[in-house]
């Protein structure tokens, strides 16, 4: 039997730290504050909202919510946040994504302070990922590479094979693992032989976006296995981009769906907003 990484338990042991800091910063008078913009009423995006904001309040941290209509003008969302970067009481600006189709979602990106970018989005947040300088970890990568050190797996030397490019998960989970001193390679849709090169992973992340998409065939034996995915399956269960069942046998370490990867994004989001008051600290 692999060793079933615990994301549930190592996000409340990530936030109960979070809180205990908190608690000793608002001592000094530091308080962090995330604004979470919401546009339309996507009930995927809602209970992702509601998690934050129970989240900030378990830490400590206060939350302010902007519910915005589905119509709102692009013009007008980036008012918001410009005036939001302006607002010395907030640390931190999170817009909920997926936003409607007529807004341009770089654009708000681009428009949030890299200084308030908490989820780690804004070009200079990936730049300053990628050459090494301190700034804001994009979520879910941050909450992986956090799954693998605690529970005592060495990142360094490893062959780590990410399977997926995207922005938010492959891309910046590559940087991390090199800083970790992985040896990386991330593939993609485009990708020659995709199970050869997955079975050279010590370390096999899995962010491709398809149901039970990597089964025994694509894992080496004894490989640490990372499944991101998050889908309702025709039986209406939650799994993941990995088939947990065909692989488990295999793997010597892996994050269940639910219950691995997912609850990590939260206490990382949490982390960078206490990052923002961990900062004041230090230029004071
Ligand atoms: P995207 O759809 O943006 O990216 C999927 C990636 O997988 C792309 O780079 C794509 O390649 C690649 N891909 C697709 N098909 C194949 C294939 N047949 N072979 C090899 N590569 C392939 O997804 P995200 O990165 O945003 O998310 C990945 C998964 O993680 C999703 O299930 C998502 O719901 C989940 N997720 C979970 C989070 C959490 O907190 N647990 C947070 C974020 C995402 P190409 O670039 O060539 O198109």
């Amino acid at each position: 039997m692999p060793q079933i990484i615990d994301g549930k338990k190592i996000s409340q042991q990530i936030k109960d730290e979070l809180k205990t800091e908190v608690a000793e910063l608002a001592k000094k008078g530091r308080h962090a504050c995330l604004a979470v913009i919401q546009v339309g009423d996507d009930p995927a995006s809602s209970v992702y909202v509601n998690n934050k904001k129970k989240a900030c309040a378990y830490i400590g941290i206060e939350s302010r919510a902007y519910e915005l209509s589905e119509n709102t003008a692009e013009d007008e969302l980036v008012g918001l946040v410009e005036q939001l970067n302006e607002d010395d009481g907030v640390n931190g600006i999170l817009v909920q994504l997926p936003l409607p189709a007529h807004i341009d979602e770089d654009k708000i990106i681009k428009a949030i302070s890299p200084d308030k970018d908490v989820d780690g989005f804004h070009p200079v947040s990936v730049g300053r990922l990628w050459i090494g300088e301190k700034g804001f970890l994009s979520c879910t990568p941050a909450g992986i590479i956090q799954l693998l050190k605690r529970s005592d797996i060495q990142i360094e030397g490893k062959e780590c094979v990410i399977v997926g490019r995207s922005n938010i998960v492959g891309k910046p989970m590559a940087a991390l693992l090199l800083r970790e001193n992985g040896t990386v390679t991330v593939a993609h849709s485009r990708t020659k032989n995709l199970r050869e090169i997955t079975r050279r992973a010590d370390i096999l992340v899995a962010a491709v976006g398809k149901e039970r998409f990597i089964t025994k065939e694509y894992i080496k034996d004894g490989a640490v296995v990372i499944d991101v995915g998050i889908h309702r399956d025709a039986q209406n269960h939650l799994c993941g981009d990995v088939d947990f069942e065909d692989v488990e046998s295999a793997a010597s370490a892996i994050t269940p769906v639910p219950g691995g990867v997912g609850p990590m994004t939260i206490a990382m989001l949490m982390n960078n907003c206490v990052q923002t008051i961990r900062t004041q600290e230090e230029r004071s």
